[in-house]
């Protein structure tokens, strides 16, 4: 899971982790009055969406008075932002991070991820913050210095202070970035993070070492532990057919293809989805209804499969194991009436009372194609779209 910038200052600042002082701001006026409080000079007004770059795409802007403020705060709010990370479509700027201005001597990057190959947590830096880190560890990797953490006694002192005197931390604040570095392992662990990012951590002309950005992605399989952190959920941000289908109880994630895939099972949803490429088309989502899928169920992920005008074809390929397969088909064929489906349907079921549910997919009066088989079954959809 992920969450914003300014919700994981806030999570840093509780781990005594020194992030610049901010106000988040969902309006112009809430702007406004956010830089009044702040009362500094200068202070940045940043763009809140899931996804970095937002620099180089005018989602940062100095403020140098409140006229200022005013004005960015009207240019971001409500502007769709593309940024390399957000694809072509962009996000739309629902909130805004009001912050104090800093007078930046370096910027620097520091990042814990989990490394699977050592099944360790692993601390990154690099001294060349503030650009994107892949970039580095593409054209120079050298300049990025790694740390792997013991997990019997976590993130010790001295690697901290190898990273920092590696990245050139200046001297008189490399107990500060050591500082840094202990409490941002501890968020990593207690929240169950599977990624910290601070790129840039910043060095000022008045001493300090700050966190300017801030990513931090949560263990969505830990999040039964870190109630706390569900609160940080912004569903603005998912992809509002992901959002309905877990209100279903169906795991669904979205796909760029055209072949909208209904199966139940993860693993058949996988094998599905590598089924339909091996002929050459392209899935529109995973989607597994789960072991004792309901006809309303059913009902409701077509609901959310239609709902993609991408889709151009649905290939149903459903095994009833504990579920009866004439009790499937009841579900599809009542489901493809309510929703007037009106692209082709292929579906493939398997297992008990198989061939009572293909007689009632092929008594439907509805144009649904039987396929004999898995192969089958990925061809004539893959044909059907073309
Ligand atoms: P990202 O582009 O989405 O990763 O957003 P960042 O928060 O990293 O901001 C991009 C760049 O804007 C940083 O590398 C800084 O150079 C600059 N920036 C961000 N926050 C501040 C700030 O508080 N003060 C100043 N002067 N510059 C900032
Ligand atoms: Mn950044």
């Amino acid at each position: 899971m992920n969450i914003h910038e300014y919700q994981a200052k806030e999570i840093l600042r509780d781990y005594g982790v020194s992030v610049p002082r901010g106000i988040v701001a969902f309006t112009v006026d809430e702007a406004v009055e956010a830089a009044k409080k702040l009362g500094t000079d200068t202070v940045v007004v940043k763009a809140q969406i899931h996804a970095g770059g937002r620099g180089k795409a005018g989602g940062v802007k100095v403020a140098k008075n409140l006229d200022d403020v005013r004005t960015y705060a009207q240019q971001l709010l409500g502007k769709t932002l593309v940024t390399h990370q957000t694809g072509p479509e962009g996000k739309e700027v629902k909130r805004l991070l009001i912050e104090e201005g800093c007078a930046i001597q370096k910027e620097y990057y520091i990042g814990f991820v989990v490394d699977r190959s050592s099944s360790r947590v692993v601390l990154m830096a690099s001294e060349e913050g503030g650009t994107e880190i892949e970039e580095v560890a593409a054209k120079t990797p050298e300049k990025i210095f790694k740390e792997y953490i013991d997990p019997a006694v976590g993130l010790l002192p001295f690697q901290a202070r190898r990273i920092a005197f590696h990245i050139h931390i200046p001297k008189e604040l490399v107990n500060q970035a050591v500082q840094f570095m202990m409490g941002l392992y501890r968020v990593f662990v207690e929240k169950d993070c599977s990624i910290a990012e601070i790129n840039p951590l910043v060095t000022t002309a008045d001493g300090k070492v700050l966190a300017l950005d801030a990513k931090l992605n949560f263990d969505a399989n830990a999040l039964y532990r870190n109630q706390d952190i569900l609160q940080y959920r912004d569903p603005d941000e998912e992809d509002p057919k992901e959002v309905e289908a877990s209100k279903h109880g169906l795991s669904y994630i979205s796909l760029d293809g055209n072949i909208g895939c209904m199966v139940n099972g993860a693993g058949l949803a996988m094998a599905t989805m590598d089924i339909i490429k091996y002929y050459g088309g392209e899935p529109a989502n995973f989607l597994d209804v789960g072991g004792g899928a309901t006809a309303e169920k059913v009902t409701e992920a077509f609901k959310i499969i239609l709902s993609d005008p991408k889709v151009k074809g649905i290939f149903v390929n459903i095994f009833g194991g504990i579920m009866r397969c004439d009790v499937i088909a009841t579900g599809v064929v009542e489901a493809a009436k309510q929703v007037g489906l009106k692209v082709p349907l292929v579906v493939r079921l398997e297992g008990t009372n198989v061939d009572l549910g293909k007689k009632i997919l092929n008594e439907s009066g509805l144009n649904i194609i039987a396929a004999e088989s898995m192969a089958d079954g990925a061809q004539k959809i893959v044909e059907l779209v073309q």
